[in-house]
């Protein structure tokens, strides 16, 4: 069954045509290393998951690529401000390095924890130095570039695609541009080697053709992907906020190159909202996984609420939301936990199953799928068989749902109390027993009876 995916490039729904016969290389903008990400990125991360499980689940080898902005990433999109990274480390009394580090690692986590599959690759920035620097040394050559004090920028009024992605009015965005030009030609014009400033020590910094600095933001991204992607290749995904800038520029930068398309399908996620505002971290309106764990929230019912609703539409954070996501998960795993054993795979539902998923990713269809394939006639093993199978593009952990786990005596007898509590209405009790017991590891499943 044909993949149609919305392309931004076209703004057009299209019949997926992989370059080289059933293969798929993705690159998908990974995190700024500064702080730990909040679950609006991890919403991004979700949608980029079910991308590259999809094309899975229909027989595609994929090659998926997701960079760590550990360098270049300023404070402000117009080439000013601070680097994220050196500015959190001032902040933490932590070298840069060290920052990077520590959140690398977080964010790593935090993925595993919500069944996302890591990318087959995950390029740093700062160990692609020398593939940034001969980039700009091509631009260089072809005159797409100029100096200014602060550094080397690439020209967009010498790219006539600029602003393609997404069919921006360019020429009405730069008459608008309220943006401080500075030596900049155009209000679009972007850094792709930032010098550092005479009296500043960054800790971050390398020799160049230029003189002492670090690359701009978007030039990693376009070095990267050419290196493990080639050029151009199969899919870019992101959130919609890259779409006027970053990919702008990612494109400009590779096609003004080599004179040939960056990537061929270009996918957008919408964001996670919250009291009607982006979820981002200069709003400081930002909550990350750790604080949804806290407050007893399994990761993989935040992974069912992100796929409760299509990836191209806001989804609103509210607690009360993510309540009813953690009993949506909570219902599924009973529902299955009565279907015991496991058979064949029903064909009729996995190509309604597909039909829902391979149109652009319709996870709120697919879900519907499995309650429809859950009332049916069919046999309990077919059931769980076809759901087991669906669970391999929804990655909700199913399987692992039905595992029998050992409940040591301790954790029974802590149930039995809770069960007693909640019996006699003494909810805080009820509640409390449930923390302490979440913290052994375990968690409590009310089953409607
Ligand atoms: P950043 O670290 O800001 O580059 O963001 C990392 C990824 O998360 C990018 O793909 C962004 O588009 C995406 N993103 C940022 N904020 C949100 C949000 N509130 N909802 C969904 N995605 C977001
Ligand atoms: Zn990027």
């Amino acid at each position: 069954m044909a993949i149609k995916f919305f392309n931004t490039l076209t703004l057009k729904k299209e019949i997926f045509k992989p370059i080289k016969n059933k293969r798929a290389g993705i690159y998908t903008c990974g995190p700024t290393v500064y702080n730990f990400v909040h679950i609006g990125n991890l919403r991004t991360y979700i949608f980029e998951d079910i991308l590259r499980r999809t094309l899975e689940y229909n027989g595609y080898k994929v090659k998926h690529v997701m960079n760590i902005t550990d360098v270049g990433h300023l404070s402000s999109d117009e080439d000013t401000g601070e680097d994220k990274i050196e500015k959190s480390a001032r902040e933490q009394k932590k070298s840069a390095w060290e920052i990077a580090g520590f959140y690398t690692k977080q964010f790593q986590k935090d993925i595993i924890e919500l069944n996302i599959e890591p990318a087959h690759l995950m390029p740093k920035a700062t160990e692609h130095i020398k593939e940034q620097i001969g980039l700009i040394k091509i631009l260089e050559k072809k005159g797409f570039t100029y100096k200014t004090k602060d550094g080397i920028y690439f020209n967009t009024s010498k790219f006539k695609d600029y602003g393609k992605l997404g069919k921006i009015d360019i020429k009405g965005l730069r008459e608008g541009a309220r943006i401080e030009k500075g030596e900049k030609k155009n209000p679009t014009d972007f850094a792709l080697w930032k010098l550092s400033s005479s009296g500043e020590k960054r800790q971050m910094e390398w020799d160049s053709p230029w003189g002492k600095g670090f690359p701009g933001w978007h030039i990693e991204c376009s070095a990267m992907s050419t290196k493990y992607l080639g050029q151009p290749f199969d899919i870019h995904a992101g959130g919609i906020d890259h779409i006027p800038v970053h990919h702008q520029n990612e494109i400009a930068q590779s096609e003004a190159a080599y004179d040939k398309p960056l990537a061929k399908y270009w996918l957008h996620g919408e964001f996670l909202v919250i009291d009607q505002k982006k979820m981002s971290k200069s709003e400081g309106n930002f909550i990350t996984l750790n604080i949804l764990k806290e407050k007893n929230f399994n990761p993989l019912s935040y992974r069912f609420f992100v796929l409760s609703s299509h990836y191209r539409k806001p989804l609103n954070f509210s607690w009360q939301a993510m309540e009813a996501g953690q009993r949506g998960l909570e219902h599924l795993y009973n529902q299955v936990s009565n279907l015991k054993k496991t058979g064949n795979i029903n064909s009729n539902f996995k190509s309604k199953f597909l039909e829902a998923i391979n149109n652009n990713l319709n996870t709120p269809k697919a879900l519907a799928v499995i309650q429809k394939l859950l009332k049916s006639k069919l046999s309990d093993s077919s059931k769980l068989a076809t759901i087991l199978d669906f669970d391999k593009v929804l990655g909700l952990k199913i399987k692992e749902s039905l595992a029998p786990a050992k409940i040591p005596e301790k954790v029974k007898k802590m149930a039995h109390r809770r069960e007693l509590a909640r019996q006699s209405r003494n909810w805080q009790q009820a509640d409390k027993l449930r923390q302490q017991i979440k913290k052994l590891g375990y968690e409590i499943k009310d089953t409607k009876v």
